[in-house]
């Protein structure tokens, strides 16, 4: 638990978070508009979306199929009968009047997650729930001087709204329950994950109190979306509760907005109560029932889960849970790792994958699934460290080649003449000439000086362009330098 120092003592802070997933669907919640993004205002708007009387919603299977399979992934309870709402309010861009929502039987109950922090420890966090519901439209602020536009095109599509229980005790770990969230997502294929484009949106619900009194009254920051802005949002409200209410003041719950450029909340609205919004079920829907059966069948077809990956890569593989912990975090660089390390020493490939290739791709700002270099391609170059082709030292050049040139590692080790020498006669003939040319080093290392030995190895390597096998250099220098 971290604490925050105020003027009267220390403070905890608490954090909930409610995350708008986009479920991965070709079309829209309760129509067949497409829900590609970034097309042009208004072409991807069915007359369902646009809200024309007497246009009917009909559910779609994929979506309520993405629900439950998070649900799953959450270790939560599914609901086989739940019930779609109306929760009415006025915003220019919901043409509607009201959002059809889930409110008191949503589609996935209690269930939990755990979060993985920097220094190696674990929590469990609880989900309080999952349910269904659409996302609205979008108002254009920028476009007219005087006027604002509407794009419905974001109208209908499905959203996922995963609330958490208010379990989080710092932004930290808020920031590790989002990634962890996004992760398990990406792992089942059931939302993007993409913060950028909005397909990952997070409202933080934070107050403070003293270590263990009663809960705060809470604020609610809306749409932060990037992990760091989550934490840096957080951070900033938490100090700003705890100003308040060392100088006398409350705290009014109420729904604030985070402005990344100047790295503070401000207020946006006065918090609504659930009954503000005349929440009743939709008259137009039936009860959404699902069959135990085909809930069975989505459970048995989920994927290794990033937690399970985890424990696997460290047993099997003997990897550190941290580096587990980095592999595991994007299916594709766990699945990278596991195909270089296949029949190969896991340590090494662990430390080739997280440093060389990592450090490359960073550096490059590629992703790993458009690598320059392939699982494959790393293998073999591996390989050709293990049978003695090119030392290891060596082959960090032939990497640097093959992320430069894309082509492979042997073709690179012969084109630049790489091969390690092992012939002894021109391993002995570079020794013997590095030592013709230093009598008086090679005497203070008899007289004692051993730290030399590494001079003379230096020499050697240097005379040969790095090529000549170290532990013949080794061998060779130890018996020659020998009094
Ligand atoms: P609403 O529906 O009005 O947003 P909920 O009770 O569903 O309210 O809570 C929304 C979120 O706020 C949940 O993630 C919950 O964990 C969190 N939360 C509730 N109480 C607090 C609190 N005192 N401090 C911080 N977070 C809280
Ligand atoms: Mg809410």
């Amino acid at each position: 638990m971290s604490l925050i120092q105020g003027e009267t003592g220390a403070w905890e802070v608490v954090i909930g978070l409610e995350v708008h997933a986009q479920a991965v669907s070709n079309s829209k919640l309760f129509s067949g508009a497409s829900t590609t993004f970034g097309a042009e205002p208004n072409t991807h708007v069915s007359l369902v979306d646009a809200a024309f009387p007497g246009m009917l919603p009909v559910i779609n299977k994929v979506c309520v199929e993405q629900a439950v399979k998070t649900g799953l992934g959450l270790d939560a309870q599914i609901n086989l009968v739940s019930i779609f709402d109306r929760k009415n309010y006025f915003y220019a861009d919901l043409p509607a009047g009201y959002q059809i929502s889930q409110y008191l039987r949503p589609v996935v109950g209690k269930g939990q997650l755990t979060i993985d922090m920097a220094d190696g420890t674990s929590r469990t966090i609880g989900i309080t729930r999952l349910h269904l519901e659409q996302d609205a439209g979008k108002s254009l602020h920028d476009q007219h001087p005087t006027q604002t536009y509407i794009d419905l095109n974001r109208s209908g599509v499905a959203l996922m709204e995963i609330v958490s229980e208010p379990d989080m005790r710092s932004a930290e770990e808020a920031g590790a329950y989002v990634k962890k969230l996004r992760s398990i997502l990406r792992y089942l294929g059931t939302c993007d994950g993409n913060m950028e484009e909005g397909s990952l949106r997070c409202d933080c619900n934070v107050s403070v109190r003293k270590p263990g009194g009663k809960l705060g009254t809470r604020c609610e920051i809306k749409n932060v979306n990037s992990i760091k802005f989550v934490i840096a949002a957080i951070e900033y409200e938490a100090r700003r509760q705890i100003q308040v209410i060392e100088e006398g003041g409350t705290i009014k719950q109420e729904t604030r907005l985070y402005d990344s450029h100047r790295g503070t909340t401000r207020p946006m609205r006065s918090k609504e109560e659930a009954h503000d919004y005349r929440y009743f079920p939709d008259p137009d829907l039936l009860p959404l029932e699902l069959d135990p059966a085909w809930v069975e069948n989505l459970k048995k077809s989920l994927p290794e889960l990033p937690d399970a990956k985890k424990a696997r890569f460290v047993a099997d593989y003997k990897l550190s849970p941290y580096d587990a912990g980095v592999l595991i975090e994007e299916q594709a660089s766990a699945d990278y790792f596991e195909a270089v390390a296949k029949g190969r020493d896991a340590k090494l490939a662990c430390n080739w994958v997280m440093g060389d290739l990592f450090g490359a791709l960073n550096k490059a700002g590629l992703d790993i699934s458009n690598s320059p270099v392939s699982a494959k391609g790393l293998g073999e170059l591996l390989d050709l460290m293990s049978d003695n082709t090119i030392s290891g030292r060596i082959a960090k050049d032939v990497f640097a080649a093959m992320v430069e040139t894309r082509k492979g590692a042997s073709a690179i080790v012969e084109e630049k003449g790489l091969r390690q020498v092992t012939d002894t006669g021109a391993i002995e003939a570079a020794v013997d000439a590095v030592l013709a040319k230093e009598p008086e080093k090679i005497a203070e290392y008899r007289s004692g000086k051993d730290k030399l030995f590494g001079f003379f190895v230096g020499q050697v390597m240097k005379a040969t362009g790095g090529k000549a096998n170290p532990a013949q250099v080794n061998e060779l220098l130890k018996k020659k330098l020998a009094p």
